[in-house]
């Protein structure tokens, strides 16, 4: 990767002999919306609260790009803290006293994340959607090259998922800043992410570019063979070649072909595997995780 943000080296977290991480070793891109994806429990808030200093790791070590970056790190990691009891420009303004900001010119950060100054709502009684967006505000304030936000679209509704998918594109289009957005929510991810990083179990089990990705999420067929796997990978390679798909892979006793198919073409090969099942699947980012870590 050319321009990266930060990487980190075989770090590792241990909680009570338990490795929340473990030897993760990962760069962010600078500039791009990297998709933070794994299961309740995989380790995302581990790894995030590292990057950000709240925890420190046990072994490893986080590298960025330059010794200045660190101090330009926004992140969201737990439910923001407000006051309640304040609108949203009172709660900037608050916040930006806090980290030294000139009040008069933190009240911006409201339009960025498209909240009305002027509204005299009090913040409790906001929507989750508008608290996730003051809570980007607040982040916002420290004029922050990278911006980590831990599972932002948690809770929100569809209107609300939308909001924020607009709104980190356009931080990550317009303000070209770096971003790690963690979720468990793959199909969220899958509209708004540059670059994925995908965690199990606290090891990584893949980074991976939005077009690679893609590349891959074609369509694909798996087949269930009871025969030997390199008659397999033998009658998939002649498929290949006749044009039936683009590519395919074998493991164990199964077969993935890969689209786009020449379904005609595909077809006449299917009996040349000794078949016991196969299936079809649509290529979305959902269905490859779980091809990656199992099912949810
Ligand atoms: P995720 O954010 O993907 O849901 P976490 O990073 O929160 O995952 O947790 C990863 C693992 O580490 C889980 O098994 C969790 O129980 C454990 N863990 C996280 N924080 C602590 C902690 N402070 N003390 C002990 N165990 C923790």
């Amino acid at each position: 990767m050319e321009n990266v943000f930060l990487s980190t080296e075989s770090l590792t977290k241990q909680y009570r002999g338990h490795a929340a991480n473990n030897c993760v070793t990962v760069s962010i891109p600078r500039g791009k919306i990297t998709g933070f994806i794994g299961k309740n429990g995989s380790g995302k808030t581990t790894l995030i609260r590292m990057l950000t200093g709240l925890a420190f790791p046990t072994s490893g070590k986080i590298e960025f790009c330059d010794a200045d970056a660190r101090k330009h790190i926004g992140a969201i990691v737990e439910a923001p803290a407000f006051f309640g009891g304040m609108s949203a420009k009172d709660n900037v303004v608050y916040q930006a006293k806090q980290c030294g900001v000139d009040p008069s010119d933190a009240l911006s950060v409201l339009d960025v994340v498209g909240l009305d100054k002027n509204n005299r709502k009090k913040v409790r009684n906001y929507s989750l959607g508008m608290r996730q967006r003051l809570g980007i505000a607040n982040a916002l304030l420290c004029d922050p090259e990278f911006l980590i936000l831990d599972e932002p679209t948690n809770g929100l509704d569809p209107q609300g998922m939308i909001e924020m998918r607009d709104l980190l594109h356009r931080l990550s289009r317009e303000k070209n800043i770096t971003i790690l957005v963690s979720s468990h929510l793959l199909g969220e991810l899958e509209r708004i992410a540059d670059y994925y990083i995908l965690i199990d179990d606290g090891i990584i089990m893949e980074c991976i570019g939005a077009e690679d990705l893609e590349k891959r999420l074609s369509e694909r067929i798996t087949v269930t063979f009871l025969g030997n796997p390199s008659d397999a990978a033998d009658n998939a390679a002649k498929c290949v070649a006749a044009g039936g798909c683009a590519s395919y892979d074998i493991s164990g006793n199964k077969c993935v072909l890969y689209g786009p198919f020449n379904y005609r073409i595909t077809a006449g090969y299917l009996g040349g595997f000794d078949v016991e099942s196969f299936r079809t699947e649509d290529g979305n980012l959902e269905n490859y995780f779980v091809s990656q870590v199992g099912e949810k």
